[in-house]
């Protein structure tokens, strides 16, 4: 396509990059407070969420309130009652009583705000981000034209979410048709269905719900079905009423003031508190197993977990596959027409800031250091300030991706652009102490010397 490129560039107080859920949340709490001029900028041409795995059956795990503004500003127009409400749905919704939504119907409702919001523009790819005097030189192309547009801005938020996670031991197959990563599972499942043999990787919600959803179709097919993970077993994701509260702005506080390594520590020990799988959903499976053993149907599927992929080749149209069992350290081998890898999502630093990398500091892991107020750490005095959604799990802890998180730090963002505290940010939001309450608190000097049983220990 032809290039143009426009000289003069608008200036701007705020430009997003990426419209996911949550930079829509930004867009959507920003655009009410007229003194700031903002435009997110979105490469698709319509809000589209995780399209490839948005299965008719599947729920968000989190309750409709964390929509993109209702735990910021009820009163919002963008909640997901008024989009209720709008589409004449919301005696339907009281009926349903349920707090978890159809992922459906999320993408739908984002797609809906979008629609309304003027500082949103599909079809426009951030190009590059780089420094101009203080501020922030902007280059977007115009993907239906192909015509360069540049921006002046004093602040930027990055919301371009995470890219899908290939394994090294895959990676032969890369490219062969019938290897895919789950991302891609409903584009690819007309043609995964048609084969003899299917397996599944992972055991966090998404290979779940790919696994239950290849079971359901199992019925009107013939294929077997495998599910391997090297996790020790296909367990639930955390989901008491005490554990979420480390989902909130306090266990932010406490998480973000510890040091580095401490955070990975405990981090390393959390895995299960947002990798795992819903209850709801391993019920469902279970269930569905169950069923089919009445009659002996089982035999067409395994599960098994403590298996590491080692190899995946490609052979003859078949996927030869060797994993190593963790606990036994026996290697096994089997063939399988296709493959499903459910093997997560990473966050590599997007393309758009590469000429600002010189400016950006990084943490003794090599990781972007991310302050409080979500503001990425540069070397210089910026005037402007450069804000990231959704990449800070190693510096705010476990809630970063989590859409009930979403309207509260779009909110801190704001508040810091606009220099005020615009959306009120609540500091008492759960029962429990994270952190040495400051009262309980042995100050500085204040030796105390405990004698317990000969052993003497020294707190300061
Ligand atoms: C299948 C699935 C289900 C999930 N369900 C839940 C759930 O129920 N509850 C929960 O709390 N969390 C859930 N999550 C986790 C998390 O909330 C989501 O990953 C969420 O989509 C993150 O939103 P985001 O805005 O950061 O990124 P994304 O949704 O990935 O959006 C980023 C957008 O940025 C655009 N973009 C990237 N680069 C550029 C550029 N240079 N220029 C312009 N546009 C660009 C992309 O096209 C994309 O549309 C789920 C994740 C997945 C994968």
């Amino acid at each position: 396509m032809k290039s143009t490129l426009k000289e003069e560039a608008i200036v701007l107080d705020l430009i997003g990059v990426g419209v996911g859920p949550f930079n829509l949340s930004m867009a959507s709490l920003i655009e009410p407070i007229k003194s700031i001029q903002s435009i997110f900028f979105e490469s698709k041409s319509r809000f589209d969420w995780h399209a490839g795995l948005l299965m008719e059956d599947c729920t968000l795990q989190v309750p409709f309130m964390a929509d993109l503004v209702t735990m910021v500003d009820p009163t919002s127009p963008f909640s997901y009652l008024n989009y209720l409400h709008q589409k004449g749905r919301l005696y339907q919704f009281y009926f349903y009583e349920n707090f978890q939504i159809p992922r459906l119907d999320y993408n739908l409702y984002c797609r809906w705000v979008s629609e309304q919001l003027s500082n949103v523009q599909f079809n426009y790819h951030v190009i590059s981000i780089a420094q101009k005097n203080d501020l922030f030189y902007v280059t977007v192309k115009d993907s239906l034209t192909g015509e360069f547009v540049h921006y002046i801005a004093h602040n930027i938020v990055l919301g371009v979410g995470s890219i899908p996670s290939w394994p090294e031991v895959a990676n032969e197959c890369r490219n062969v048709l019938g290897c895919v990563h789950s991302a891609e599972y409903l584009y690819e499942k007309s043609n995964l269905i048609d084969k003899k043999s299917i397996t599944v990787i992972g055991s966090g919600q998404s290979a779940a719900e790919i696994f239950l959803d290849l079971l359901n179709e199992q019925d009107k097919r013939n294929y077997e079905l495998n599910w391997l993970t090297r996790s020790e077993g296909f367990f639930p994701m955390e989901h008491s009423k005490l554990g979420l509260e480390h989902f909130s702005p306090e266990y932010i506080d406490y998480f973000h003031n510890l040091p580095e390594d401490q955070r990975d520590k405990i981090r390393s020990r959390q895995n299960l508190w947002y990798k795992g799988i819903s209850v709801a959903t391993i019920a469902d499976i279970y269930d569905r197993i169950y069923k089919r053993s009445i009659t002996g149907g089982e035999s067409s599927i395994v599960l098994q977990s403590l298996s590491e992929l080692n190899r995946i080749q490609h052979i003859d149209n078949k996927f030869k596959l060797t994993f190593q069992h963790i606990d036994q350290r026996d290697y096994f081998q089997f063939e399988s027409e296709c493959v499903i890898l459910a093997t997560g999502y990473k966050y590599p630093i997007p393309q758009c800031i590469e000429a600002l990398k010189p400016l950006i500091q990084f943490d003794s892991s090599g990781r972007i250091i991310i302050n409080r107020d979500y503001t990425i750490e540069l070397n210089n005095s910026l005037k402007g300030k450069l804000f990231v959604q959704h990449a800070e799990m190693h510096s705010h802890g476990i809630g970063a991706p989590d859409l009930g998180l979403g309207a509260y730090r779009s909110a801190v963002i704001i508040n810091s652009i606009a220099g005020e505290e615009y959306y009120t940010v609540r500091k008492k939001n759960v029962y429990q102490n994270f952190g040495v309450p400051e009262n309980w608190l042995v100050k500085n000097g204040e030796a105390l010397t405990i004698k317990n049983s000969g052993r003497q220990s020294l707190i300061s």
